[in-house]
């Protein structure tokens, strides 16, 4: 396995509530479908569920729409091999 089990659960840490994250971030990557784009890209957020006020903090793709952005700044390599990974992990066959 290309990561350890350890990093495969952190990373969803780095997905919720990873506004901040993104903002000292220069790129990001979806672990739902791959794709790389720029935090400036990022247009909707959205709010803990817990939260019926306060800012949203957590991001949304661009590209599909799913709450599974990995921003540049967590310490985890975003190339793409980890975010095939990763997507394997979380969203294949568990
Ligand atoms: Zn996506």
């Amino acid at each position: 396995m290309l990561l350890s089990q350890s990093t495969l659960e952190s990373v969803h840490r780095y997905c919720h509530h990873n506004r901040r994250l993104l903002e000292r971030s220069s790129s990001a990557g979806c672990v739902h479908c791959g794709a790389t784009f720029a935090p400036s890209e990022i247009r909707d957020w959205e709010r803990d569920e817990a939260m019926t006020d306060g800012p949203a903090t957590t991001a949304r793709c661009p590209q599909c729409g799913d709450h599974a952005v990995l921003p540049s700044a967590a310490p985890i390599a975003l190339a793409p091999a980890t975010l095939a990974a990763l997507q394997s992990y979380w969203f294949s066959g568990r």
